[in-house]
């Protein structure tokens, strides 16, 4: 049996790790989006498969037993070839998405919002000084923000053109309430644009968020392909792969 992992998360690293511990043979798929990306262990391989007609040609090819989505969930592209190159191949599919922010307490006062377009607004309603911690690709939406000092936080080894008044922090989870709030505090931040992604690696700014008086936006996460399975942890998904 060989397994695809579709990674470029914590999840699917330690899916992946877990299965190669119990001799299964698994491929990590990453993006190649990240320079110098943490590895799993097990058969990793680099880039995109070339849409769904790729992905398709690469299942078959690899004689793919089983595929486990475990991209992070606003990866909504590659989820949705994912679906369609596995129903197209019969081979089973699992998602693998770690539960979201909506029932942190103090989520009652944040402002959800649809995408990045309603988040500008929202934020541009509620301050001037904005911690954006929103991914790299949606940090395009945001550059006309020419006029105003704007925190950027993405990973390192993210490649990334802002103004001049921004300033760009490259660092990875996780983080921790004090420093988060000495960082918002520091740059008199006085909102915090961000999504939800879920997990413990990056809560910590909404924690400080909270503590400071910093209202927070919100983007809420792509809807999952309908008749995909769905799992909210690494545990469940090792039994999903390993179940006959
Ligand atoms: P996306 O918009 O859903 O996908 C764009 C294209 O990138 C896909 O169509 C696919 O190209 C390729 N791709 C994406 N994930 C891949 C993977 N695991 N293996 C091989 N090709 C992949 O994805 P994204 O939002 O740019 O995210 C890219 C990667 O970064 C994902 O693996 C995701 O898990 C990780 N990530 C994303 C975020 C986020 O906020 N979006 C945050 C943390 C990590 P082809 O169509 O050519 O196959």
């Amino acid at each position: 049996m060989t397994v695809l992992v579709l990674g470029g998360t914590g999840e699917a690293r330690a899916l992946a790790n877990d299965l190669c511990d119990a001799g299964v043979d698994v491929v990590t798929s990453l993006s190649g989006g990240v320079e110098s990306p943490l590895l799993p262990t097990g058969e990793v391989r680099i880039g995109g498969f070339g849409g769904v007609g790729g992905l398709t040609r690469y299942l078959r090819a690899h004689a793919i037993s089983k595929v486990v989505d475990a991209t992070h969930p606003f990866a909504a592209q590659m989820t949705a070839r994912a679906a369609l190159a596995c129903d197209r191949t019969g081979i089973p599919l699992l998602r693998l998405s770690r539960p979201g922010w909506r029932h942190h307490p103090g989520a009652a006062d944040w402002h959800w919002v649809p995408g990045s377009d309603a988040a500008k607004s929202m934020a541009e309603r509620l301050g001037r000084r904005v911690f954006l911690s929103i991914g790299r690709k949606a940090v395009s939406r945001f550059r006309d923000w020419s006029d105003r000092y704007v925190l950027v936080r993405v990973v390192p080894g993210t490649g990334l053109l802002v103004p001049v008044m921004w300033e760009v922090i490259h660092a990875r989870g996780p983080f921790d309430r004090d420093s988060e709030r000495d960082l918002m505090r520091s740059r008199h931040i006085d909102v915090l644009v961000t999504k939800d992604s879920g997990g413990d690696q990056t809560v910590a700014k909404l924690d400080a968020a909270g503590d400071l008086g910093v209202p927070v936006v919100i983007v809420e996460r792509p809807a999952d392909p309908p008749g995909v399975d769905l799992v909210d942890s690494v545990g469940a998904a090792f039994d999903w792969v390993l179940s006959p």
